[in-house]
């Protein structure tokens, strides 16, 4: 794609020389294939910054790391054993409905800040209670979950030049079970569905809407509820416009499998909770 606009390509993570009309690019999967308006591109690819960084308080994925390196990640993770929700990293990289060479190139920070409803790295992240780091031009640093920091279809919480440094993982996320549903209109398609529950060691409930919602939805109970207070609780949360409207599924049908998805997963981790009860 030629993007007439652009006049200069400067490789810098620093937020100190973002000027108005510049854009940041990581992978460029966006940016090289829907276009874009902006007149420099501050190129991070040569951040340097480490992709995962393993601590006792959790994981923290720099914004750079692309989808192929957190896909492998699991399997070289010291602490595998104790995370048993790393299981949700290769579903959710396998929900990108992608080519090798996006797999390979696209970022999970582009992943976030590009907004898709159907943002699979939000989706991972939002759901395990990550935290985003952004390094603001003027040198201020903020932080806010990234079921926050997306706020609706294409649109984010970012101010002007501000740059998702990474997202950091709890490891009380991390350690808990979950419970994974995606759909899609088509084989290989778009997600037009995908939510995830987590039952956390303290027996909270955290269920996390996304693809089918414009913005992530996020629902917090003290335990597994029951099926009508389920319900009851989405309905609550998802008002009528909120649903996702696009060729990769109807509004009326993301709210009708939404509704089946979160019975199954409420199911699924009410029986992991009376199981965890009984031993
Ligand atoms: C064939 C194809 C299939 C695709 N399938 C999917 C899909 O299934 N699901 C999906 O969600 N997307 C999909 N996409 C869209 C896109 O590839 C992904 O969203 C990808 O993860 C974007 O990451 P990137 O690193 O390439 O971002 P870039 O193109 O580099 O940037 C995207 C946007 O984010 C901004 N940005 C990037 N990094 C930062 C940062 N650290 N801080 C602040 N702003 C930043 C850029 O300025 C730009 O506005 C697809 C695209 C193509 C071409």
């Amino acid at each position: 794609m030629d993007l007439n606009t652009v006049t200069a390509h400067l490789p810098t993570a620093d937020p100190a020389a973002w000027q108005p009309g510049d854009a940041w690019l990581a992978g460029g999967t966006v940016l090289f294939s829907y276009g874009t308006t902006a007149r420099r591109l501050l190129d991070l690819t040569g951040a340097g910054w480490q992709a995962l960084t393993e601590r006792p308080e959790g994981l923290e994925i720099a914004a750079t790391c692309t989808v192929a390196e957190l896909f492998a990640f699991p399997d070289r993770s010291a602490r595998a054993g104790q995370w048993p929700a790393l299981d949700l990293v290769r579903r959710c990289c396998e929900s990108f409905v992608a080519s090798f060479k996006i797999w390979n190139v696209s970022t999970v920070g582009g992943n976030i800040c590009t907004a898709l409803p159907a943002g699979p790295m939000t989706s991972l992240t939002a759901a395990l209670d990550g935290v985003a780091l952004l390094l603001a031009p003027d040198g201020d640093t903020r932080r806010i979950p990234v079921a926050e920091l997306v706020t609706g279809d294409g649109k984010t919480a970012l101010q002007p030049g501000e740059l998702l440094r990474s997202v950091s993982l709890p490891a009380a996320a991390l350690g808990a079970r979950t419970a994974f549903r995606r759909l899609s209109l088509t084989t290989l398609g778009r997600s037009g569905v995908l939510l995830i529950g987590r039952l956390d060691a303290d027996g909270g409930f955290v269920l996390t809407v996304t693809a089918a919602v414009k913005r992530p939805v996020q629902l917090r109970m003290p335990a597994v509820p029951g099926s009508a207070e389920l319900a009851a609780a989405l309905a609550d949360a998802i008002a009528p416009d909120l649903w996702h409207d696009d060729v990769h599924g109807l509004p009326d049908w993301r709210r009708d499998m939404t509704g089946r998805l979160a019975e199954e997963i409420r199911a699924e981790l009410a029986a992991a909770a009376a199981e965890g009860a009984r031993a």
